[in-house]
């Protein structure tokens, strides 16, 4: 008899014992549906919710990377374990309580971009974090995918005893009708998006300069390129600190391996490489503990520089807090 032969007889009647067994038990069910998308962590004194939103997988183009000729961004795609023409996006926002504030950092996409993505109510309510809860919503830039969480589908508020504060130069850019009217049709859909995220809010907004706290512990980066106004955040408690990267890079598979990649849909491409390779040589350079918006869940891990960029390192489950 063959190995082959012999195996297939084992396992066979091994399978016709289980069967055997196995007869008088129920199907067992499917579950069908994915678990709750959270990740709970501390940075000193203060404790930490990612909450996953869900996932894009964004159509792109030869027009993609502005920088780069498309068979190289279609070989790091296929490197990465993407489609060949598209982007994975996922989008991961964040709960910091500071002890005394609860902070929500962007917003989620308000089930508003794409059918697989949108579950952040799902998950809040899994994490017991009661959405009226929230008092500060702390915004990064004004694209859709992170503000469009401020409301439901039915435009009516989802945190609604939140103060916002958004960026002073994002604001300023998105706000000014003069730049709206001179934008491409496609960027004006961003534009008319943010004026009706933020009709009727405006006396509840703050806007801030970076280089300040906009709340204890919480600081803000300028971090400008993707868009004018884009900022970052360094939470700290005690002697632990976080990056909080938003939109500096996107997929980290795709933008810390390629980090002089300009995309289509940052609005300055060159300051945003450049404000890229500052922010990723520090927390590189620091050991910090980084989260990136569209980095895969939760988010949270570290960079490496490499030899031509730098390669995320992700968390560890954590069973203990
Ligand atoms: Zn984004």
């Amino acid at each position: 008899m063959t190995l082959l032969a012999r195996r297939a007889l084992l396992i066979g009647s091994a399978a016709a014992a289980l069967a055997a067994r196995g007869a008088a038990a129920a199907a067992p069910p499917f579950a069908g549906k994915q678990t709750a998308g959270i990740y709970r962590y501390r940075v000193g004194g203060f404790e930490l919710t990612a909450l996953y939103d869900g996932i894009w997988y964004r159509p792109i183009t030869d027009a993609f990377i502005r920088n780069a000729p498309f068979a190289e961004v279609e070989a790091a795609l296929a490197e990465a374990f993407m489609p060949a023409d598209k982007l994975a996006t996922p989008f991961t926002t964040l709960v910091v309580n500071t002890g005394k504030r609860l902070i929500l950092i962007d917003t989620g996409t308000g089930g508003q971009i794409a059918p697989s993505a949108g579950v952040l109510s799902a998950n809040l309510l899994a994490a017991g974090i009661d959405p009226k809860a929230i008092d500060l919503i702390v915004i990064s830039h004004f694209h859709p995918d992170h503000i469009n969480g401020i409301r439901d589908k039915d435009n009516d508020l989802v945190f609604p005893n939140a103060e916002v504060a958004v960026p002073a130069a994002e604001w300023n850019f998105w706000m000014d009708d003069a730049n709206l009217n001179a934008a491409p049709a496609d960027l004006k859909v961003a534009f008319r998006n943010q004026r009706r995220i933020f009709s009727g809010l405006a006396k509840n907004v703050t806007r801030f300069h970076p280089g300040t706290e906009i709340a204890p512990g919480i600081e803000t980066l300028p971090a400008p390129g993707h868009t004018p106004g884009h900022t970052v955040f360094a939470v700290h408690s005690g002697d632990r600190s976080l990056l909080v990267l938003g939109d500096t890079a996107q997929h980290p598979a795709v933008f810390a391996r390629h980090p002089d990649w300009q995309a289509a849909f940052d609005i300055d491409g060159a300051l945003a490489v450049a404000t890229r390779r500052t922010l990723f040589d520090r927390a590189a350079a620091d050991r910090m503990l980084v989260t990136g918006y569209h980095f895969p869940f939760p988010a949270c891990g570290h960079l490496i520089k490499t030899a031509n960029g730098y390669e995320h390192v992700p968390v560890e489950w954590q069973p203990n807090l």
